[in-house]
């Protein structure tokens, strides 16, 4: 036992089970795991958990990923400027690039809400869409929600917070199946439903 009377494994495993998607039996895996391995292994987890935590921090243009001021796609002149996809969260822009199926630019609304339950789209994030907007001078936004009921309402207050600009708002459509997640389809379908956007 330790000073704190917690054994410490036992606070590994408590620790594991926050992980998303990692239940009881999970944790214990990964705590026995992490026993097993080599120390300079563990030290070099541990230096990475930390750097990656100070390191990283939200980009200023899409609210991504990024280590410096901007994340690599908004710092990339070769992506498209005319275009912006719409995610709500750092994942899904993430898998949409895993796919290759988009060579525009992101914005990240920063969660999932469910206006239903009134969690709203924090206004900032919709004001920067829109400053994005004109100053970029997008021509297409894509909302890549997922289909389920929080994701139109997502689609719809976003569409309503751009509405006045000449901007065509599409939808991914096709081929991702309602009450699915984007986080979870295949390549060729993620193809399929981003050629397959329709006007909103
Ligand atoms: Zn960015």
């Amino acid at each position: 036992m330790s000073s704190t009377g917690v054994f410490v494994v036992d606070r590994l495993i408590e620790k594991f089970k926050r992980l998303p998607g990692v239940g009881e039996k999970g944790a214990r895996r990964f705590a026995f795991f992490v026993l097993q391995q080599p120390s300079g292994w563990v030290e070099d987890l541990a230096r990475d958990l930390l750097e990656a935590k100070t390191a990283v921090r939200p980009c200023r243009i899409c609210g991504g990923l990024a280590e410096e001021e901007l994340c690599p796609i908004c710092a990339d002149p070769k992506r498209s400027n005319g275009i912006i996809c719409v995610v709500e969260t750092v994942e899904d822009s993430l898998v949409i690039e895993r796919h290759g199926v988009f060579d525009g630019r992101y914005h990240v609304l920063g969660g999932r809400f469910s206006p239903l339950d009134g969690e709203e789209i924090p206004s900032d994030r919709l004001d920067a869409l829109r400053r994005r907007l004109v100053q970029e001078g997008v021509s297409e936004v894509i909302l890549a929600l997922n289909p389920s009921v929080e994701g139109e309402l997502t689609a719809m207050a976003v569409r309503d917070a751009i509405v006045d600009l000449p901007v065509r708002v599409t939808r991914l459509a096709f081929g991702i199946p309602v009450g699915g997640s984007i986080g979870f389809v295949d390549s060729a379908t993620l193809k399929l439903a981003m050629e397959g956007r329709r006007g909103l």
